[in-house]
């Protein structure tokens, strides 16, 4: 599956990160011989045993909730963090980051879908941390774009209008704060079962697990 899914986001010029959660790094080896480069994870640990055991060319995104007592070990390291919720955890991000002399590519994950449960910032909270500049201020971390997830459903129009809302907020919040900022470019959304939905409303990177190893 990696070649198909792999042409298609390079015909629509979408990013692909391969999500290799749970997986051993044998699967991992095989996409990085037909020369797959980002990586993801969703937890601190396995992150961090991969990035040790794996060549230092790979591209490692940590995508799932992220503590703010683990940034430590991955600051780093990490390539982008797309689970970027909250001005406490950006903050610890910016202090990591000082630390090793580097800034840390980070995407704001905001909260779209319907479950409780979902992580990411609240829509009024976000903007009164852009409007207040407390997230530009953060000199060691640079924001690239927004991530968000779509409700668990089969309902294809729920998951459409999730995406094309946070499709918004990134052409919102772009226009607003980073219209000089070519870097803030990316919109982070889609999986294994909603990815040619996400496509459709404006995805510029797609994290797929369970697809690409089927
Ligand atoms: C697991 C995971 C994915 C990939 O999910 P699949 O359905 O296996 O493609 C994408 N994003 C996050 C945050 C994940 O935890």
């Amino acid at each position: 599956m990696y070649k198909k899914l792999a042409a298609y986001c390079k015909e629509k010029d979408i990013d692909l990160v391969a999500v290799t959660k749970t997986r051993a790094v044998s699967s991992i080896e095989e996409l990085y011989e037909m020369g797959h480069r980002d990586f993801g994870e969703n937890r601190v640990q396995e992150l961090q045993d991969k990035h040790d055991e794996m060549p230092k060319d790979i591209r490692w995104h940590m995508i799932g909730h992220l503590q703010s007592n683990k940034v430590k070990y991955i600051a780093p390291f990490v390539y982008l963090i797309h689970s970027g919720a909250g001005l406490s955890l950006l903050k610890e991000i910016n202090k990591r980051a000082r630390q090793h002399n580097r800034v840390i590519d980070v995407l704001l994950q905001i909260k779209i879908g319907q479950e409780a449960a979902k992580t990411g910032w609240e829509k009024e909270e976000l903007f009164e941390s852009l409007n207040n500049g407390a997230i530009q201020d953060l000199k060691h971390t640079r924001v690239k774009g927004v991530m968000g997830m779509a409700t668990f459903t089969t309902d294809q129009d729920t998951i459409h209008s999730e995406f094309s809302e946070l499709r918004s907020l990134f052409d919102l919040i772009q226009q607003k704060y980073y219209q000089s900022s070519p870097h803030f470019n990316t919109v982070s959304m889609g999986m294994s079962g909603d990815y040619k939905i996400a496509a459709e409303c404006g995805s510029t990177m797609v994290r797929i697990g369970s697809l690409l190893f089927s």
